[in-house]
């Protein structure tokens, strides 16, 4: 039952109990599997496809078209990579391992979209958060599902062919743990166009979406920082600097996409 926050003595008891059943109606569809028909693809395109786009097939692709699957049921959306969808789903992936591929491919997210968040905790993990809907979960690959390969395909030669195989044969609830997780969001992490642009005191280098550092009220880009995960830079030069496609093409010419601009 969801409590929802009214003022029952300005509205007749019918418009609540209306009220009531639209909320959980929406609830249904958007928190739980329960009654819903998902038209998200099988199992196998979805291999297939993100396989293909990936570079190869690999037991990382299974994991991670499974742990896609169920975090977009989890979250109510069927075919995240759809029109209406896309604008509603960000994922967190933890890894930078295949399994990540996978889990982009068949969300759609992407990180020039800032759908795509990647967090670098070397967790084989990712959250799925529905934009629309209060409840984000995040789908935790289990070591034990490692330890139980043999055991679901006891048949297969090969250490990445039995994974292969048996993480497709596992249950979800042998492959992964699943936690209900709040995801506090910021406004300037989600998609959209840029909301803030600063300019570093130093360098000057024009730092989007709030991604500044003040440092001795000063405002600086994460390099001018010494905190970056680069060091010793200099500027250089470099053969055919001038050279541009135009030089020896005509420009490119199509179809824009709104809200486009850099
Ligand atoms: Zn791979
Ligand atoms: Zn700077």
């Amino acid at each position: 039952m969801i409590i929802i926050a009214r003022n029952d003595r300005q509205r007749p008891e019918w418009i609540c109990l209306f009220l009531d059943l639209v909320i959980s109606i929406r609830y249904a569809i958007f928190n739980t599997t329960n009654g819903y028909e998902f038209a998200m693809k099988d199992f196998n395109t979805l291999l297939q496809e993100s396989s293909i786009a990936h570079g190869h097939l690999c037991p990382g692709q299974v994991v991670g078209v499974r742990m896609a699957m169920l975090g977009c049921r989890l979250i109510g959306l069927d075919e995240p990579s759809r029109h209406d969808q896309i604008k509603k789903i960000l994922v967190y992936v933890e890894m930078d391992r295949c399994t990540a591929d996978a889990v982009a491919h068949v969300t759609g997210v992407k990180l020039g979209r800032r759908s795509l968040k990647f967090m670098d905790y070397g967790i084989m993990a990712a959250t799925f958060v529905n934009l629309e809907s209060p409840k984000s979960f995040r789908v935790v690959s289990t070591e034990e599902s490692r330890d139980l390969v043999t055991e679901y395909a006891p048949e297969i030669q090969g250490k990445s062919r039995q994974q292969l195989t048996a993480y497709q044969r596992m249950p979800d609830s042998v492959l992964f743990r699943v936690q209900e997780v709040r995801v506090p969001l910021n406004e300037l992490d989600l998609p959209g166009p840029t909301r803030r642009k600063a300019v570093c005191a130093v360098c000057g280098q024009v730092i989007r979406d709030g991604k500044e550092v003040r440092q001795n009220n000063q405002i600086l880009c994460r390099p001018c920082t010494g905190q970056s995960y680069f060091t010793d830079a200099r500027e250089i030069t470099w053969p055919d600097m001038n050279r541009s496609p135009v030089n020896q093409h005509k420009p490119v010419i199509g179809k824009i996409a709104p809200n486009s601009s850099e």
